[in-house]
This record gives structure tokens, sequence and C-alpha cells, in this order.
């Protein structure tokens, strides 16, 4: 993490190490300090020069705040009921997403994480992040089915991508989605008690 000065106030903006990116990029969520992204061997100077670069634009990312556009706010969801709602709808679809490609899974776990959405272990436990339930029903359906298309295909490789089109033609749609909103699903306060 880093203390960056922008406009006259100090900003910290969070690094992170991601082979994703083969330079890097920086975003910024509503509630949430920017993050900067940067390539799995990025040196402390090429992080440095990076967010030199971004700071115009960061006095204008942090001017005008990401508006949040989903009205969660509103939502009197605690995330007990959550768990509960999620869990069933992860269990339906896992257990004939399974099924159809002939796998097995050995349980599904409800998680709470920052970063990410679902997750398929070697020993074939599922998990998911209980936020999903926050989103349309196909983003849900699309990490549920990505996470079962592990237990036959355990990387993100073209075989991946295909069974995946195999599986869910218009998957893209919903990964979007959860590319430009997830950060409202985590923003999301649950009530302490219904
Ligand atoms: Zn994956």
């Amino acid at each position: 993490m880093r203390l960056v000065e922008v406009g006259g106030r100090l900003v910290e903006v969070h690094v992170r190490r991601s082979k994703r990116v083969s330079g890097h990029r920086i975003v910024v969520h509503h509630g949430f300090p920017p993050e900067l992204v940067v390539r799995p061997r990025a040196t402390e100077a090429e992080i440095d020069e990076a967010i030199a670069g971004y700071l115009p634009w960061l006095e204008r990312q942090l001017a005008r705040a990401a508006a949040p556009v989903l009205g969660l706010a509103a939502l009197k969801l605690t995330e007990e009921q959550g768990r509960r709602e999620a869990r069933a709808r992860c269990e339906l679809i896992a257990q004939s997403e399974a099924m159809a490609l002939g796998v097995r899974y050995s349980r599904i776990t409800l998680r709470d994480q920052r970063s990410r959405w679902g997750s398929c272990s070697s020993k074939g436990e599922l998990s998911f992040n209980w936020r999903l339930v926050l989103a349309p029903h196909d983003v849900l359906d699309y990490v549920v089915v990505h996470e079962v298309c592990h237990l036959v295909e355990h990387h993100h490789g073209p075989a991946f991508w295909k069974l995946l089109e195999r599986r869910r033609r218009g998957y893209r749609e919903p990964k979007d989605w959860l590319d430009e909103h997830g950060w409202e699903l985590l923003a999301y306060r649950a009530p302490l008690a219904a």
C-alpha cells in the first residue's frame, strides 16, 4: 500500500500483483482505496512511476467517485439470510451442472471474500461468495458454472473457456457485469439482524 498525495489530500493506493496484467492498470471502486494492479515482477521504481502517471486521472476519479447504481443500500438482507439463499441457489446449479458434466464435488462453502467470487480446490471443494446473491441470477449462475467447469479443466486455458462456452454460451455478459458492478456487491453492508 502507498500513501499518495492527490489534489492536496493523502490517499491510500493499494498495490496488487497479478499475472493477468503485463504492465499496470488502476481501478477505483466506490468506498475502497484505488487499486493499482501491476505485473508480478514490477519493481518499486516501476510502481512509483505508474502511480505518478495516474495522478491526474486519480484526481479526476476521486472528484467524482463512482456512484452506486444497483440500489443495494436499501436492501435489508442480513448476511445469514444471504448465505442461506446463496447456498440453496449455488447448490441447485452446482448439482445439475456436475451431473451434466459427469463430475463430483466434495462440498460447497459460502465465504465473504474481498477478492474472489468463487473457487474450486484440487480436492473438489467449491466455494462461493455469498454476496453473489445480490447479483442478477445469471451472474450467480455464471460463477457456479465457471467453478464446476474447473472440476473438468483445472486451469484457465483455451479448453476451459471452450467448455464454459459449451455450458453457457452467453457467459461473457454476466462476467462483464461482475467486472463492472462487483464492487457494489462487496460494498454492501448487511444489517446485523433482520
Ligand atoms: Zn476460474
